[in-house]
């Protein structure tokens, strides 16, 4: 798409103010980007403005996200420092940016364990500090998986597979569906070819007649609906998308065979209201016999992402087995578009702070625990979001990558501490990043940090001030108390042989 269409588009959304700075934007990215070309060969700046036309034109996001995803590689890619964007567009959108800078260092190593990969999903936010930051990253992530064949092999392996384990699984979070599933049938192609080539063959002909099947029969469901005197915004057929297909298959009720799969392409009913959406379902039952316990009630029960449709099963005209889905406007932007929908472009030109707070995403809550655990304010929403809390934290790997948050200025000894009470007591150098180090060395965000056990316990007066994190102190203020009163052993004897 040109970078005039792109910005017909917005115009159709944006006020004039926003529509200015946007093409400010543009043209401080194109001339910085100046002369870079992409793999594919194309100027660099058409990937700067893929990502802010999914931001704007899909996502609809407020124009300060679509300025930082113009900018997004600049400080990364070019010369021009991220003073400079500070300096032209503000801090708010100069701190995006350089969220995105940092998303960008975090990296999925050679780990298959899922508390590992949990851990590098939960980093990746907190490091993003905004919500929209990480909006902004999953837009790139997908721009760059559409232009993936243009990389090598190891790269396009390596990048698929660090979408699926870690991008994909953040869109689901967020309720994105219609992204979480791009994502993934993207990265599907490059992780798993010859899997993915094994489904075409099975499937691109049932998922053919199946389509043929749903448009023939949304004629016949649209006039039942209409005499029974339902209202509707729209019947159309769904395609499931490849990857989650694949999943699916690989469940053993399935066993492989993609004859058991009924929603291959299901018929989707928009209507009106909550109401509506029950009646539907009622005319559907009375026309149509239902399987038995394939009606999934997800508006009285939503996922734990948010999602809300009512899903059944029915022996549909011409004696196929069909999926129907049925949902109000607003329960379908919230499944394709998740957290996005609550955020989305106001005429005032900012986001609509006012509205409902989307307490069933599974991801807020658990930030919101987070940050109860850390002593903020769960009840402010913004600052959820905003994920400010999270300013003051560094992200510390363990060999085995456990991490553990510590504050800024954190040092070995204080992750020695946090590992382990026994670990910290017994603690006599580090490997910081594979480095020999010191207790006393300050720690930065994401260092695998390794701790040197002595045989006998070596705690001194000065490890007090060498520790920064409280519960250290504690711990090492306790031991020196109760030794310096001669007892035989310590209260924390009972963690030094403790298996972890
Ligand atoms: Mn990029």
């Amino acid at each position: 798409m040109t970078y005039h269409t792109i910005l017909e588009n917005l115009k159709k959304t944006y006020i004039p103010a926003d529509i200015k700075l946007f093409e400010k934007a543009y043209d401080f990215a194109k001339a910085a980007h100046a002369g870079q070309k992409r793999k594919s060969g194309d100027d660099y700046i058409t990937h700067s403005l893929a990502v802010a036309n999914y931001l704007g034109n899909h996502l609809h996001m407020d124009i300060d996200t679509l300025v930082a995803g113009l900018l997004h590689d600049v400080p990364e890619d070019t010369t021009v420092p991220l003073a400079e964007i500070k300096k032209t567009f503000g801090k708010e959108i100069a701190f995006m940016v350089e969220g995105i800078t940092k998303l960008g260092k975090i990296k999925l190593r050679n780990q298959k364990d899922e508390t590992y990969i949990e851990t590098l999903r939960k980093m990746f936010f907190s490091m993003a500090a905004d919500i929209r930051v990480v909006l902004i990253k999953l837009a790139d992530r997908l721009h760059n998986l559409q232009t993936l064949s243009f990389l090598p092999p190891e790269k396009q392996e390596r990048i698929a597979r660090e979408t699926l384990e870690v991008y994909a699984p953040i869109a689901d979070r967020l309720g994105m569906g219609e992204l979480k599933g791009e994502l993934e049938d993207l990265s599907f192609i490059y992780a798993y070819p010859k899997e993915h080539e094994w489904l075409r063959e099975q499937g691109e002909v049932r998922f053919e007649q199946m389509r043929e099947y749903i448009e023939r029969t949304k004629k016949t469901v649209q006039k039942e609906l209409k005499e029974a005197g339902i209202k509707t915004n729209g019947i159309h057929g769904r395609a499931k998308h490849r990857y989650s297909l694949y999943q699916k298959l690989l469940r053993a009720r399935y066993g492989r065979d993609i004859n058991k799969i009924y929603d291959l392409v299901a018929l989707r009913i928009i209507t009106p209201t909550l109401e509506n959406c029950y009646a539907t379902l009622g005319v559907l039952h009375s026309k149509y016999k239902p399987l038995p316990g394939r009606i999934k009630d997800y508006i009285a029960f939503p996922k734990p992402n948010g999602y809300r449709s009512i899903h059944t099963t029915v022996f549909g005209p011409e004696g196929r087995i069909m999926e129907v889905q049925i949902r109000t406007p607003e329960m379908h932007s919230e499944a394709e578009y998740g957290i996005a929908a609550h955020w989305a472009y106001t005429e005032r030109g900012k986001p609509d702070w006012g509205y409902k707070v989307p307490e069933q995403l599974e991801w807020v809550r658990e930030l919101r625990d987070w940050q109860k655990d850390i002593g903020g304010n769960p009840d402010d929403f913004m600052e959820a979001l905003h994920i400010d809390f999270f300013k003051n934290r560094i992200f510390i790997f363990t060999p085995r990558g456990d991490v553990k948050d510590l504050p800024e200025g954190a040092t070995a000894l204080d992750m020695a501490f946090a590992v382990h009470t026994g670990l910290g007591l017994h603690a006599q150098g580090a490997k910081i990043n594979g480095k020999m180090g010191k207790l006393a060395d300050e720690l930065e965000n994401g260092d695998v940090v390794e701790i040197i056990k002595a045989h006998q316990i070596n705690v001194s007066r000065d490890w007090v001030n060498i520790a920064k994190t409280s519960s250290a102190r504690s711990k090492i203020k306790s031991y020196l108390k109760d030794h310096s009163r001669g007892w035989g052993f310590l209260p924390e004897f009972r963690f030094m042989n403790r298996k972890k």
